[in-house]
């Protein structure tokens, strides 16, 4: 792991950079420009801040994704990314009955209202990261989002206790992190509002994605989410639906070297092919492997999203062996294929948020 005094020294040297802009550059400048800012120091430097050993896998409800939290609130700052309400931080609770399993955690009104008629309930503080661009059509959104917890520190392994998330999903947070500083300074004004969302307790039963969509109001106006989860390292597709299976690697469902899962429900089958198209246009060097999924699958943050009809899209480079273990470390990233990959999601939040 490297230190924190060579993360502030790298943030330095990347982040001298102009806040959100009044003027509007031409439309390829302005592409050009989002695409040239994204810069391997910066995301290196969030990723090994978030994944190092001082955020003790940060847990969701625990100090280390306090932290987190906090960390990601001080950099949308820093970028004059503005909060999408009064704050950048939405706290919620989620609650379960005593002693059940950590999947019982629910955000829905009703169901805590139950669990808290129970003898016991157990209670999680929690805390969603977002900021917003306005749009010319204020009150349209393309919404992006990754999940910044983990699975914490675990006493009763043997060797190394802190489950760090590097790809899972450090790599993700630092990459949205990377797409949010090259909207602000490439000075072009969407045509639709961006929200930037950054989730806790994705690894306890995507809750915070849950929370803020069930109390978003209206998800009509959300023409698309773009997710990022697990985003650096070289894997394989799982069955998604109807339950989430991990069945034998082969080379069809394996993406390996410069390739990633470009995955979408239905609707965005066209945007899926011109961001394919972009890709090559671009030179990006990576090659997608897309593939439609069905809108009630299981797997990530955009399930709160899908089942209420938003179209969504997943940047996904597939699971690995060391995939929810310890072993899920900042020395494994493939930076090269993260920092295309950013790219690519930076190309295709573009698309979405412009698209007529
Ligand atoms: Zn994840």
């Amino acid at each position: 792991m490297k230190t924190i005094g060579s993360i502030l020294l790298l943030t330095a040297l990347c982040l001298h950079l102009p806040a959100v802009s009044a003027k509007r550059p031409e439309k390829k400048q302005a592409v050009d420009a989002g695409l040239e800012i994204i810069c391997k120091q910066t995301v290196e430097a969030h990723l090994t801040f978030l994944a190092s050993d001082a955020l003790e896998g940060r847990e969701a409800g625990k100090r280390g994704g306090r932290v987190a939290a906090e960390y990601i609130q001080a950099e949308l700052k820093k970028l004059g990314i503005k909060p999408f309400s009064d704050a950048y931080i939405q706290p919620f609770e989620a609650y379960s009955p005593a002693r059940e399993k950590q999947v019982d955690f629910q955000v829905n009104r009703d169901s805590i209202a139950g669990y808290r008629q129970l003898p016991a309930y157990r209670k999680l503080s929690l805390q969603n990261v977002v900021g917003y661009i306005e749009g010319e059509r204020k009150d349209e959104y393309t919404v992006i989002g990754a999940h910044y917890d983990h699975l914490g520190v675990d006493d009763l392994l043997v060797g190394d206790r802190i489950y760090n998330g590097a790809d899972d999903n450090a790599a993700s947070v630092a990459a949205l992190l990377e797409i949010a500083r090259a909207f602000a300074v490439n000075g072009e004004k969407p045509l639709r509002s961006i929200i930037f969302t950054f989730w806790d307790g994705e690894e306890v039963n995507y809750l915070g994605s849950e929370y803020f969509v069930e109390n978003f109001g209206n998800t009509a106006a959300i023409n698309a989410y773009i997710n990022l989860d697990m985003i650096s390292r070289d894997g394989l597709m799982p069955v998604l639906y109807p339950e989430f299976i991990i069945p034998e690697a082969t080379a069809g469902n394996t993406a390996t070297g410069n390739q990633f899962h470009l995955l979408y429900t239905e609707p965005l089958t066209e945007a899926g092919e011109r961001l394919q198209q972009d890709i090559r246009n671009y030179q990006l060097n990576i090659e997608p492997k897309p593939a439609v999924i069905d809108s009630r699958s299981r797997g990530s943050d955009y399930l709160a999203f899908s089942l209420r009809g938003v179209p969504i899209l997943w940047f996904f480079t597939g699971l690995h062996p060391d995939y929810h273990t310890p072993g899920d470390e900042t020395g494994r990233i493939d930076w090269e294929k993260l920092i295309r990959i950013t790219k690519a999601t930076y190309l295709s939040l573009r698309l979405l948020a412009n698209g007529k």
